[in-house]
């Protein structure tokens, strides 16, 4: 009996202790490139000798990358804390069923105002306090849509999705991201499950380049999308890949803007997902330029001629005509008077206008060539351009060329690389002979030298 009774004590006695342990061990942190205990401490707002205290430094002095801290006194998350930079196809909503977290631990994680700030490449903190719903399958939400109807498109039990996703109700919000239990799908949190994988290549959103996004999916998903108002044209690479090229404006102000990727899956359900991107700047340079004939500075002559050419390269052809690097379409291509994306202004006039292209030095008579095979679908003059050629080479891409003194080919024309198109001039707008080159993508006029530096797909 007596010794029951002790037992009966000692079992009270260390249950608390447990309890207390458990309050007082907080979350745990991994150290991450350029934290400081000092910047740790502001993150969570946590005086620093606590983490100190907490973490048993012996040695605060030493923080290395990788080291696990323990913050304490943190009760609105769980479990072990991580960073990850926001993927193409994922976004705040994504993020928090994924990792089942609620909107105020999303808040704090990561300092937000705004579910916007969680833009592409944002490095945003997560917690594993529930474990991670990475090997299910997914349904994005569509305008109008209830849960009821996406139960029943893939065929689960509503009450099991609200379950397993931890939903407060049966309603849900458009693209909102629902998980489905005990099947396999990795990729983006925020796209279909037929939908593998999205990357966006190279440099990404900056002004005036151009955008490569690659799509990995099940056979007979149709991507498509929009971004800064211009829809994105994917066009098959293989059974499994399509590719979408789309140019930044120049115009594009730095900042924050939806992308939105849509499409149809094999079935013709359509889905449609949008998460904020970020445009960086091209770092673009100014310059003032003199006009002699003031009647070619119109605006409203240079806007009906721009929307006129605008008009011409807006089209995407689905058959892509060059494979590789393209060819040179001048002879001196290493000369150049003026670079794209300069910011001009004409007679010292405000700085409202853009260099859409670049000028290749040289003077009149001076052989222009077929950078890649394509169909000719203008040859003619224009008051500000001169004589222009455009060629369309498929897939939105289009190149221009401008201030001809001679044009030797004709609307509907098949041209081949180096092929010579017409002669270098100084017609149009113009302060001396020069070629003006230009290339458009999905409507949107890009640095041209892209183009010859490096292979598209
Ligand atoms: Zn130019």
């Amino acid at each position: 009996m007596v010794a029951l009774v002790a037992i009966l004590l000692l079992a009270t006695a260390v249950q608390p202790v447990y309890a207390q342990q458990e309050e007082e061990e907080g979350v745990r942190y991994t150290v991450q490139p350029g934290d400081t205990l000092s910047s740790i401490a502001l993150r969570f707002n946590v005086p620093i000798n606590d983490i100190i205290a907490a973490s048993e430094l012996a040695n605060p002095n030493a923080l290395n990358v990788g080291d696990v801290l323990i913050i304490p006194g943190i009760d609105w998350v769980e479990g072990t804390l991580f960073f990850q930079n926001v993927a193409l196809g994922d976004n705040y909503l994504s993020l928090k069923r994924r990792y089942l977290l609620s909107d105020e631990g999303m808040a704090r994680l990561n300092q937000l105002t705004s579910p916007e700030q969680m833009y592409y490449g944002f490095p945003a903190m997560l917690a594993s306090d529930h474990g991670e719903l990475t090997g299910s399958a997914r349904s994005v939400v569509a305008a109008g849509q209830s849960l009821w109807e996406l139960a029943a498109a893939s065929g689960d039990n509503p009450w099991a999705l609200m379950a397993y996703n931890q939903l407060p109700g049966a309603w849900a919000v458009p693209g909102d991201v629902v998980f489905t239990p005990g099947r396999q799908a990795p990729g983006p949190g925020g796209l279909p499950s037929g939908v593998q994988f999205v990357e966006v290549e190279g440099i990404g959103f900056v002004q005036g380049r151009t955008v490569v996004i690659n799509a990995v999916t099940d056979p007979d998903i149709q991507m498509g999308g929009e971004f800064f108002g211009f829809p994105l044209n994917f066009f098959p690479e293989s059974d499994s890949q399509q590719v979408a090229l789309q140019g930044i404006p120049l115009y594009a102000e730095t900042g924050t803007f939806d992308l939105t990727l849509a499409g149809t899956l094999a079935d013709g359900t359509p889905f449609s997902f949008t998460q904020p991107v970020r445009i960086a700047s091209g770092g673009y340079e100014s310059e003032t330029l003199t006009v002699n004939d003031p009647a070619l500075l119109n605006p409203e002559l240079s806007e009906r001629e721009m929307q006129q050419v605008y008009d011409m390269v807006m089209a995407a052809t689905p058959e892509k005509r060059w494979a590789g690097y393209w060819g040179a379409p001048h002879p001196y291509i290493n000369v150049i008077n003026s670079s794209f994306g300069i910011h001009r202004s004409y007679n010292n006039g405000e700085y409202e206008n853009y260099h859409y292209g670049v000028d290749f030095g040289g003077g009149v008579g001076i052989e222009i060539w077929a950078p890649a095979p394509g169909t000719v679908v203008f040859a003619g003059p224009l008051d500000v351009r001169g004589n222009v050629t455009i060629i369309d080479h498929g897939w939105g891409v289009y190149t221009g060329y401008f201030h001809q003194s001679q044009i030797l080919v004709n609307v509907g024309d098949q041209v081949q690389t180096t092929q010579v198109i017409g002669l270098v001039g100084a017609t149009g707008r113009i302060t001396g002979a020069h070629l003006h080159w230009e290339v458009w993508v999905g409507g949107v006029s890009v640095e041209p030298m892209d183009w010859l530096n490096r292979i598209y797909p």
